[in-house]
């Protein structure tokens, strides 16, 4: 018979992928300048810059960004073309209007709202971002979903018919709830982040170093089965 997701993901396992999702995180954090940073405007911006987009490409974009507008005000007074002439390394110019109208919304209000609802009113500002913001710079807890997570997750459960509209089902949303700690929040979204990029990849997951590995992680079992691990 085939476990549910409820039994797979008991509190018991729950715990322990917890603490080594963490355990491994620490020594594999990835030190990214928006990581160290205790300005939450800096923050916000580098959420913004990072979607759909890789770190690595953000970092110098970033950097450049905070120089020329290292604040709100800054950036409500910057004229659309030279907000554009920092983004285009990364194309995506959609994001040259959502930043100037940010700016000067964030301007209006003087401080960035902790809270998620407030957070998804600003310019710009979606699920994920609003989360990743709360749980990063925000002092909150933020339930993180994008794409290297649904994909963890369905692997975690062995779930082969994960597609697009995964992320929207309740079973998913349920299991990063559970999955997500309500203390400790920061490193534990930062190591997941990294974690679902370099161990739980796209293509052929890294079971074989993966701190999961058969005990936790149902396709872990399979894999590592199979190879004879
Ligand atoms: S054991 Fe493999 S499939 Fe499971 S979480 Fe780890 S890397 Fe991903």
């Amino acid at each position: 018979m085939v476990a549910s997701v409820a039994e797979i993901l008991s509190d018991e396992a729950i715990r322990q992928i917890r603490t080594r999702i963490r355990r491994w995180g620490q020594k594999h954090f990835q030190d990214y300048p928006w990581r160290r940073t205790d300005d939450p405007y800096a923050g916000l911006i580098a959420e913004i810059l990072l979607q759909r987009t890789r770190a690595q490409a953000v970092v110098s974009v970033y950097r450049e960004f905070m120089n020329r507008f290292p604040s709100p005000e800054h950036l409500a007074l910057a004229p659309e073309q030279e907000i554009g002439e920092v983004l285009y390394p990364l194309g995506l110019s959609w994001r040259v209007p959502l930043m100037a109208a940010l700016g000067k919304r964030l301007a209006e209000l003087g401080e960035i709202p902790r809270d998620y609802e407030k957070l998804l009113e600003l310019p710009g500002i979606g699920p994920y971002t609003a989360a990743a913001w709360l749980s990063f710079h925000g002092g909150r807890r933020g339930v993180l979903i994008d794409s290297n997570i649904v994909r963890w997750i369905c692997r975690l459960v062995g779930k082969t018919d994960c597609d697009g509209e995964t992320r929207r089902k309740k079973w998913l949303r349920d299991a990063v709830e559970r999955l997500t700690p309500r203390r400790g929040v920061k490193a534990f979204n930062y190591a997941l982040l990294d974690f679902t990029m370099t161990v739980c990849t796209p293509g052929e997951p890294h079971c074989e170093t993966c701190p999961l590995g058969a005990d936790l992680c149902v396709t872990g079992k399979t894999r590592l089965q199979a190879k004879g691990t």
